[in-house]
């Protein structure tokens, strides 16, 4: 055997042993130590499965911070306008390499990487290369659904970093165009991403008519999706997931949390851009837990909104058979977690790991039973480097004229 995880508890509030053979959860229960490669000792530590952040940015990580105060339409005017477009494929490993390290401190195992850097294949080429160096398991959204042979190059990705296509969608852009990127999308047995609002006059109803609707498709926010919405999405199994940090800061709306979950769907949770939002799922985690008690009027279980940026983010972006619970058979996406050895049951742990942890709780993180953190500390990435790196890019990206002009 590759690993044992000696003397966690699930969260269950039950003590085990977690083994780890070829990167994947082989068994959980009693196991000697003799004849394993590697022995993590866990005790005082909970076991949990790695969150899994449905919707960022990555490249934005060097970033953080910088729109406070920016409106959709500031950020659309140059975030995603001069600041992109300063970007070379060095740049874009960089931001990838520091978005991935920051994730993977705060527990995040799997992102997926809504990737508009992807803009020629110079720049695909180093992102993939920074996430096979980052250790974290990543779906890069390629940023052009109609550059057939880069979709094609997505869909021939396989193992730890795997491919979808991210499209502008049938608000925003020309029907036609969106028909034929989901399609192509599907063909490739790729998952096709977007971001959507829903509501009144939204194009939602037709493409549940037309039949675009299902696993193959994610959609991001929809925070004005109706209750007739939620029950076509929820009906049709299409991912949904929300960001309720950024959707608030950025005025989308409220989350759609509560709604979809009463048409009987799951969202996943997401953490979206850098700009204005930190990384990792604690604060999303918390801010869903409160928006679904003041939208329910009730003491929602805080330990529910845990499965929200576990299991149900990894169904919600076509993982969920692969990662998002510590169950034999899933790949070996496991965090140890401190600070909750004066607490027992699982009403308890989940629910103290929703409210009150933080990314310096996050002990030891593994992706595919590789040890990416131990004892608080990244094993292969340097945090503080990356983030004078980032620091640097970050500076000369802003120099850029439109984005000197914003206060
Ligand atoms: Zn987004």
């Amino acid at each position: 055997m590759d690993l044992l995880i000696r003397g966690g508890r699930l969260l269950s509030g039950e003590r085990a042993d977690v083994l780890v053979e070829d990167g994947r959860i082989a068994a959980i229960g009693a196991f000697p130590a003799a004849g394993a490669r590697e022995v993590i000792d866990a005790t005082g530590l909970v076991v949990a499965p790695g969150f899994v952040d449905g919707h960022c940015h990555v490249w934005q990580a060097p970033l953080r911070g910088i729109g406070a105060d920016m409106t959709l339409p500031d950020y659309l005017a140059t975030v995603l306008g001069p600041v992109l477009g300063a970007y070379g494929p060095r740049e874009a490993h960089t931001a990838t390499l520091l978005g991935a390290a920051e994730a993977l401190d705060a527990g995040v195992t799997t992102v997926l990487d809504f990737c508009n850097v992807t803009t020629t294949p110079e720049h695909t080429d180093a992102v993939l290369d920074a996430y096979a160096t980052a250790g974290i398991r990543a779906v890069v959204a390629h940023n052009d659904p109609d550059d057939v042979p880069e979709a094609r190059r997505m869909a021939g990705l396989s193992g730890r970093v795997t491919g979808a296509l991210a499209i502008l969608g049938t608000g925003p852009g020309p029907w036609a165009d969106a028909v034929r990127q989901i399609e192509l999308a599907r063909r490739l047995g790729l998952l096709a991403t977007m971001h959507a609002g829903g509501g009144p006059g939204s194009p939602l109803p037709r493409m549940h008519h037309d039949g675009l609707l299902g696993p193959h498709l994610h959609l991001v926010h929809v925070n004005q999706m109706t209750d007739s919405e939620a029950r076509m999405l929820a009906d049709t199994g299409t991912g949904v997931t929300v960001t309720p940090v950024v959707e608030a800061t950025m005025g989308h709306g409220a989350s759609p949390f509560s709604r979809f979950a009463a048409a009987g769907g799951r969202a996943g949770l997401g953490t979206d851009v850098a700009v204005n939002a930190p990384p990792g799922l604690f604060e999303p985690m918390r801010d869903t837990l409160r928006t679904h008690r003041a939208a329910t009027g009730g003491m929602v279980p805080a330990g529910r909104v845990l499965a929200a940026a576990t299991a149900d983010s990894a169904q919600a972006i076509g993982l969920g058979h692969e990662v998002g619970s510590v169950t034999p058979g899933r790949r070996a996406d496991l965090l140890l977690l401190d600070g909750l050895a004066h607490l027992s049951g699982e009403a308890e742990l989940t629910g103290a790991i929703v409210t009150a942890l933080t990314p310096a709780h996050v002990h030891t993180v593994l992706v595919d039973g590789r040890a990416v953190k131990r004892d608080g500390k990244l094993l292969h990435l340097d945090l503080p480097g990356l983030r004078r790196a980032g620091t640097d890019l970050a500076r000369a990206a802003r120099r850029s004229p439109a984005v000197a002009l914003r206060p």
